[in-house]
């Protein structure tokens, strides 16, 4: 179980995926990506292996954004309705998450009672809360703080907002996450093998924190929106 995100100028597709092989190890189940160009969104899900999601992805779709997923179930069977990435009901937010939300039915059952879900997971409910938290304030930073305050568990998330090419929304608490920052693009991931090949320069991101990223910025933020500075390192690590 892992996550991968993408956002620059170059064809995310490659990115991820290769970013997916290398966290392969974490645990596969099944797997996905989804991937957002001037088009629309495109969504990619198989139950097995990275190697059986590269062959069903249309590889002449070219996206300069997008996140990845390998996934090792722990609440809905392995299959592909289950495989992450999971959106919203309106299709306008897409997510992936590595971890478990403990209080997954308490949040069901309080904010979601009217929404019809697509899949078994523990993962979905996240999305439809920032679909529900979006449509009071229109801001959608600002929906997904809101909705990380109230999750109880492990996760690593990475969020896309159709509307919105320049923005990855991503989030972590107790499962891993780092920031890789590149010239022109930036990377996100659950481990720094899987982005060794793009940059050596990542930003450390510390629980209940979220992170905008930018092609040309990223900004950290606490749950609150207080912003946060954080010098990046570079990773000392043998390819
Ligand atoms: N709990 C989520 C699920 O079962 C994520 C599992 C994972 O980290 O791969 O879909």
């Amino acid at each position: 179980c892992g996550i991968v995100g993408y956002i620059g100028q170059n064809d995310t597709k490659e990115v991820l995926l290769n970013g997916l092989e290398k966290l392969e190890y974490r645990g596969y189940d099944s797997a996905g990506i989804a991937i957002l160009n001037d088009d629309g969104l495109n969504l990619f899900k198989v139950k097995g292996r990275i190697a059986t999601l590269r062959e069903s992805v249309d590889h002449s779709i070219h996206a300069t954004m997008g996140i990845g997923h390998t996934r090792w179930a722990t609440h809905g069977e392995p299959s592909e309705s289950n495989a992450h990435p999971h959106q919203s009901t309106s299709k306008r937010f897409t997510l992936v998450h590595n971890g478990v939300i403990e209080n997954y039915q308490e949040l069901k059952r309080e904010y979601l009672s009217d929404v019809n879900f697509a899949s078994e997971t523990d993962t979905e409910v996240v999305v439809q809360l920032i679909e529900m938290f979006y449509e009071q304030h229109h801001d959608t930073a600002e929906a997904f703080r809101q909705v990380m305050g109230l999750l109880k568990g492990s996760y690593a998330i990475a969020l896309i907002d159709l509307e919105d090419q320049d923005t990855l929304y991503v989030a972590k608490n107790k499962s891993p996450l780092l920031v890789g920052l590149g010239d022109g693009f930036n990377v996100v991931a659950s481990d720094a093998m899987a982005t060794l090949k793009v940059t050596d320069q990542y930003l450390e991101i510390y629980d209940q924190e979220v992170v905008l990223v930018n092609r040309n910025f990223v900004e950290v933020q606490k749950l609150d929106g207080a912003v946060v500075e954080r010098k990046p390192y570079t990773a000392q690590i043998d390819a």
